[in-house]
């Protein structure tokens, strides 16, 4: 049986919020089979905030969630890494809006989670296997996903940049794919808009530790991680943002030019199709399909 996962052991660290400056400690706790992924807010009574669709908020340069009027802010790099780590069921808590920004990765985050170990639970693990092909697109940003054996991801950005033009990567994400070919991957952003943000009072913790930055001749960083680090990042943004819709997806993602207002209303868009995909359980002959068709209580949450 391929067992639901938590962590082994509580682990914590301390980093800063990227738009806020202010320093955040982050605690990642083990949790039941079925609880899923849930945000603690413990500088605001331990109000939770679960990772899933139905409390997205504020889509803008990050993705954020909320419920009520308690809000978590950039959550994607580490829903990517849980996800991704096989982690179904962790309590993340935080005494602030932000998760931490770390180096502008996941790696940090893998880190953490392999530092605390992972364990299998006795239930099985669900999965959303898409059977026929959803789609969606705003302008020429399109988002699509299509039937596969495998989590697969095809990302590709084009900017009109001279440092910065096309990029396109293939990836099937696998726990260890993930850990060497995209946590690594910072985010980015382009110098000219860094004065815009921090007029509007945003990216006030962002430095070069955090972010690769592009100026015109070339990137104010030292050196990149791979010579296709900003589309490998969007890969990495895309496998968060799709983690809310709360079960680890069997299919292929097909992307291009797209960011977290487009993977967000996507994620949205395939709760909302529901005949466009099954759950599942793994068994030893394969995936099988569920008995039942009602989404499991943690779509409901
Ligand atoms: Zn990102």
């Amino acid at each position: 049986m391929d067992a639901q996962r938590t962590l082994r052991r509580p682990i914590s660290c301390v980093g800063i919020g990227l738009h806020s400056g202010n320093k955040v400690h982050l605690s990642l706790k083990p949790a039941p089979a079925d609880f899923g992924v849930r945000f603690r807010r413990t500088d605001r009574g331990d109000h939770e905030v679960p990772a899933t669709v139905q409390h997205l908020a504020g889509i803008q340069l990050a993705t954020g969630l909320s419920r009520n009027d308690v809000s978590v802010e950039t959550v994607e790099h580490l829903l990517a890494a849980l996800v991704s780590m096989g982690v179904d069921n962790v309590l993340i808590e935080l005494n602030s809006p932000e998760v931490p920004i770390m180096d502008g990765s996941a790696a940090p985050f893998i880190y953490l989670i392999q530092e605390a170990g992972v364990k299998r639970l006795q239930a099985p693990r669900r999965y959303l296997k898409i059977v026929r092909p959803i789609a969606l697109s705003r302008g020429d940003k399109r988002i699509a996903l299509f039937p596969s054996d495998h989590f697969k991801v095809t990302y590709s950005i084009s900017y009109d940049h001279p440092m910065l033009r096309h990029q396109s990567r293939t990836l099937r994400i696998t726990e260890e794919s993930f850990v060497d070919e995209v946590a690594p991957a910072r985010t980015f952003t382009f110098l000219k808009d860094v004065e815009m943000l921090r007029q509007n009072g945003l990216a006030l913790g962002g430095s070069l530790e955090n972010a690769i930055v592009l100026g015109e001749t070339g990137v104010l960083n030292n050196a990149l991680r791979f010579e296709d680090e900003f589309v490998r990042h969007k890969i990495l943004d895309a496998i968060g943002d799709l983690a809310l819709v709360g079960y680890p997806v069997v299919g292929h993602l097909v992307a291009h030019r797209a960011g977290h207002a487009l993977h967000t209303e996507f994620a949205g868009k395939i709760l909302r199709e529901s005949d466009a995909w099954r759950l599942v359980e793994a068994t030893a002959e394969g995936l099988a399909p569920l008995g039942v068709k009602d989404p499991a209580p943690r779509l409901a949450n």
